[in-house]
């Protein structure tokens, strides 16, 4: 393989990523001119001779040194595969990072990663509330391992989170993992923060490391490692794949933690698939339009929510005027709003279930950052296993409705919430309180 770079400048100056989701990392005179790179659809990879497999599985299994400039050979899909490598070299631009590998689906690359990273007897300080399969992985699988796992709320101050940090033994605490904007309430965490805090408590023999799940932002309007993050890690199903058609994931970070991560997955067979890869390939060649597109229509639907005579309140990321601490971290850390928007409509349960239910062009269904438009109830559906109390610690709300804007035209969409809300008709006690 040449190297992916020689093709990233022009006149010395660097190309933006959005220009190389098209070509970066393959040369179609690898597949007789072919201007998309094939799906490699193979398990295997036949060696030149016996002395190049040898000398393959001795970088594979770290038995010497790679020679300067020498890659890995292709041994066996399991551990690399040319449509995964060309979807890594370009998944490694939007984020600014060395190396990146893809995995079967979000939770494959989370998973393998914290496993990768931790030991018995490590503690990791974790954001709340975090995605649902991210939080039982925290608090039930790793425990199995003797790996304990901390939350901290929302409502957190950096002196508090310095003090629960304090709290642990020393030389325990291994990871700090973030998820920013937090799922369903899009509160942010102090990145810069959190690296301090990684820094304050790490050292050399036991380095703590900041894990950041990148999945609402990323990888166009949000860049962890920018700010201190040692892993960003993804949910490809969502604005990386953005058509609601796959299942994958990914990590990023420097050389030598990827090649930690990446030996996990060797062992874990947590990769994806090259049929996968190579339909991430296409997704990321419109993933900047899409995730523009989609941002644009957000904040028009979300300011014309927030003034909707049936809306308590929004929570989305220019909607922050009433909270300064998160209005500084979201312009230090994050280049647009993003097409995630909660709501609380007014009254409870009873009437976001009318108002989901009576949705025709917004599909009723869990998951985000694809093409169409959905809207769910996060307390009894993707945050269904938090207790009410802890719901509402972290901000979960009954009336709370959670929509990923799409890339429809803004206006039907409002068009479909409008009749929805009328179908949901005032409630009793806003009828009563506005007569008053
Ligand atoms: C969906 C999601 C995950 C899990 O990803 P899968 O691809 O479903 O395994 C993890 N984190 C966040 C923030 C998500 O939205």
């Amino acid at each position: 393989m040449t190297n992916p770079h020689d093709h990233a400048h022009i006149g010395g100056q660097q190309l933006r990523p959005e220009s190389l989701m098209m070509s970066y990392g393959y040369t179609p005179a690898w597949s007789e001119g072919a201007i998309k790179p094939p799906i490699f659809q193979t398990s295997t990879f036949v060696f030149k001779n016996a002395e190049e497999g040898k000398a393959f599985f001795e970088l594979a299994y770290g038995l010497r040194q790679a020679n300067p400039d020498e890659e890995m050979g292709l041994i066996y899909s399991r551990l690399n595969n040319p449509s995964l490598e060309i979807l890594e070299h370009r998944l490694t631009l939007w984020d600014g990072a060395e190396e990146a590998a893809s995995f079967a689906s979000g939770m494959a690359a989370i998973s393998t990663t914290l496993l990768a990273l931790l030991q018995p007897g490590d503690v990791v300080l974790h954001s709340e509330p975090v995605y649902g399969g991210s939080d039982f992985f925290l608090k039930n699988v790793l425990r199995k391992f003797g790996i304990e796992a901390q939350g901290f709320l929302p409502t957190a101050t950096p002196e508090q989170l310095e003090a629960q940090a304090a709290a642990i033994a020393p030389g325990r605490l291994a990871m700090i993992f973030v998820e920013t904007p937090a799922n369903p309430t899009n509160h942010l965490v102090d990145l810069e923060a959190c690296a301090a805090l990684a820094r304050q408590y790490g050292s050399a023999d036991k380095p703590v490391r900041l894990v950041v799940d990148n999945t609402f932002l990323g990888p166009v309007f949000q860049h962890p490692l920018k700010h201190g993050a040692d892993v960003v890690l993804y949910s490809a199903t969502k604005f990386l794949g953005g058509h609601s058609d796959l299942i994958a994931g990914a990590a990023l970070a420097s050389k030598p933690l990827m090649k930690e991560i990446k030996a996990m997955r060797t062992f874990m067979g947590t990769m994806c698939d090259p049929n996968t890869g190579w339909m991430l390939m296409r997704s990321l060649e419109t993933l900047k339009l899409r995730m523009e597109r989609a941002a644009t229509s957000a904040q028009v639907i979300a300011d014309w929510l927030r003034q909707h005579p049936l809306v308590a309140r929004t929570y989305y990321l220019t909607h922050l005027e009433h909270c300064p601490v998160q209005q500084d971290i979201y312009q230090r850390h994050c280049l647009s709003p993003g097409s995630m928007i909660s709501f609380d409509i007014k009254g409870g349960e009873a009437e976001a279930f009318r108002f989901l239910n009576a949705l025709k062009l917004i599909k009723l269904a869990v998951s985000l950052g694809g093409t169409e438009s959905l809207a769910e109830h996060p307390a009894t559906m993707t945050h269904s296993d938090i207790t009410p109390a802890d719901q509402l610690e972290m901000g979960i709300t009954s009336q709370m409705i959670r929509l990923s804007i799409g890339v429809e035209d803004p206006q039907d969409l409002m068009l479909d919430l409008s009749q929805a809300f009328e179908a949901v008709g005032m409630p009793k006690e806003v009828r009563v309180a506005e007569l008053a």
